[in-house]
């Protein structure tokens, strides 16, 4: 089946690349920009107006694009150079000195370049340092039982969060004074207080500018506490004694959504002017869109761009929406891609005909924009949670054996093409049978997870993090050389043997042991840097464990 092809390392991979050739695609043309700033100064007025016009398009184009690329602060600069240029455009007086300003601006901002540009989807910037102590999220718990409290404080400070505890509203009132959280925890019976916990946070979410992931714990299982919970915007809903490590999976699913990368939706349109509008639509509600006018392209679109929700007109000339939509269903790669048909057909009969043969969805021209996009949404969300769902690992969601092996190679070829070195760390839990034996199997459970949220919280977004065997984990790490993977699996290292697990009555710490292989050795393949990472794992198991050695 399709499981193993669309893994959201692959995902990663196409962003990657995209946001690369973008920082190419802007490296080539701020020069020319600059160009076009200097020669506005030259030429008669008519020569004048037509290089303003130029800047115009250009800056228009970057505008829409850089943003989209995750060149916020470029493309929100192009746009406002943009609205000047229109400005000197309308205005025609282009002896004024202010154009000579003007000029200036673009040159700063064609030298300026992609620096400080924080590119989230460029793998070229960010280096090999553990984030700072602010990335990790904070969560903050409402609960008037003391013990539940602290005990869900604790655990989720194994698992890498920062959580912090109030027992009355005053406090918590307070506390999101000095500093708003990234999630919350609300009990819903708040013992002696007027106020349930459900009431209070409805009211709490109302004040916010932009409301905050919300997970409800309580003693009722009913339906109307389950409704209520829904109707303040609950993502999540545990009853007690409740069951952390699921919790946490929630927290992790909720933070996962929130920074999510741009949906990537596909249209098959032959009117290009409808096609041009519902792309503009669907980028302004923040998703890629490519669009395709002649059916045949499509292979070609659906490997390169790997959509996540497939919008296909109707009627095309060549060839209908449906029978294109069985085409993409031959595909088992392509299964799991929504395909909503876009027409003007309001033949109910004709479009339960269309659906029966494939097809998930029917949205009738004109449609209105937020229920166009409001669909896509939905479509992308719930493909995008089932992708993730089957291509990670369940207890980490961190990549499976398979998929993180898969990188190595990928990352390889990468340090090959550009001569950036990349590592390989192996990461293996020391004793860990003893873990099990001594505080049971849940408990060892906890330790797995705690050290993949540990890894997912200290590494940066390019680096790739996999469970490679049971209490086993393999990372790679792009444009990383040795000695700063060493020292970056070091902290780790230590971190990790700082936490402290609790099992019942006994607390208990654990510690790790790591082998690190880089590219700069020279390697042939991935499976020999594989290898040399697995025997500095040896050597660091035989050195005494609790330690990260290098081959
Ligand atoms: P060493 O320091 O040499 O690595 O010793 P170790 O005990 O960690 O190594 P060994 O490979 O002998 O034991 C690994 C244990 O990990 C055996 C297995 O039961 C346990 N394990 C593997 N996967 C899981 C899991 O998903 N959950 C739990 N709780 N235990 C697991
Ligand atoms: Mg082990
Ligand atoms: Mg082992």
């Amino acid at each position: 089946m399709a499981e193993q092809h669309t893994p959201t390392s692959e995902l990663q991979r196409q962003l990657q690349l995209l946001g690369e050739q973008f920082a190419e695609r802007l490296a080539q043309e701020l020069p020319e920009l600059a160009n076009k700033a200097e020669l506005l100064q030259a030429g008669d007025h008519q020569a004048q107006l037509q290089q303003l016009r130029g800047l115009r398009d250009q800056l228009h184009k970057l505008a829409g694009a850089a943003g989209t690329f995750g060149f916020a602060s470029i493309g929100q600069r192009a746009h406002e150079l943009e609205q000047q240029a229109i400005h000197w455009l309308e205005s025609l007086r282009l002896k004024d000195q202010g154009l000579q300003e003007f000029i200036q601006q673009l040159q700063q901002f064609a030298a300026q370049g992609v620096q400080g540009e924080p590119a989230p989807n460029s793998p070229a910037h960010p280096k090999a340092t553990l984030k700072p102590e602010t990335d990790t999220h904070c969560i903050y718990i409402l609960e008037d039982e003391l013990s539940i409290g602290e005990n869900m404080c604790l655990t989720l400070g194994n698992f890498g969060y920062h959580a912090e505890h109030f027992s009355r509203i005053a406090d918590f009132d307070a506390a999101l004074q000095r500093r708003l959280p990234d999630a919350l925890i609300i009990d819903v019976n708040l013992g002696d207080s007027e106020q349930t916990g459900l009431a209070y946070a409805a009211a709490l979410q109302q004040r916010l500018v932009q409301p905050l992931p919300l997970l409800v714990i309580t003693t009722e299982d009913d339906f109307a506490t389950h409704l209520e919970a829904v109707r303040v915007g609950a993502m999540g809903y545990f009853t007690k004694p409740v069951d952390i490590p699921q919790l946490e999976n929630r927290l992790m699913r909720c933070f996962a959504q929130q920074q999510g990368e741009p949906y990537r939706v596909l249209i098959v349109d032959d009117d290009q002017h409808l096609a041009s509008r519902y792309s503009l639509i669907l980028r302004s509600a923040n998703m890629l869109v490519e669009v395709l006018d002649r059916p045949a392209g499509i292979f070609a679109a659906m490997s390169r761009f790997n959509p996540e929700v497939v919008l296909l007109d109707v009627n095309m000339p060549d060839c209908t929406g449906p029978e294109l939509a069985q085409i993409i269903r031959f595909n088992d790669d392509w299964l799991r891609v929504p395909i909503i048909y876009l027409s003007a057909e309001t033949d109910i009969t004709r479009q339960m005909n269309a659906l029966i043969k494939a097809g998930d969805d029917f949205v009738s021209k004109p449609i209105a924009d937020n229920a166009l996009v409001t669909t896509v949404f939905s479509r992308a969300q719930r493909a995008r949670l089932l992708s993730i769902a089957l291509s990670r690992d369940s207890l980490t969601g961190l990549l499976k054996h398979a998929d993180i092996k898969e990188q190595v190679g990928i990352e390889l070829e990468r340090a090959q093409r550009s001569g950036k070195p990349a590592s390989v760390a192996m990461l293996d839990i020391d004793f860990f049978k003893q873990v099990n034996d001594s505080h049971g199997h849940v408990a060892g459970d906890n330790v797995i997870r705690a050290l993949a949220n540990l890894l997912r919280q200290r590494l940066r977004r390019v680096d790739s993090l996999g469970r490679y065997g049971g209490e086993e984990f393999l990372v790679v790490l792009p444009d990383c050389p040795a000695d700063q993977a060493l020292r970056v699996l070091d902290e780790i290292r230590q971190r990790f043997a700082e936490l402290h697990f609790i099992a019942g009555d006994s607390e208990f710490t654990v510690t790790l042991s790591a082998g690190i292989a880089s590219t700069e050795a020279g390697a042939k393949d991935a499976g020999e840097l594989l290898e040399r990472a697995d025997r500095a794992l040896y050597v660091a198991k035989h050195g005494g464990r609790n330690q990260v050695s290098q081959s």
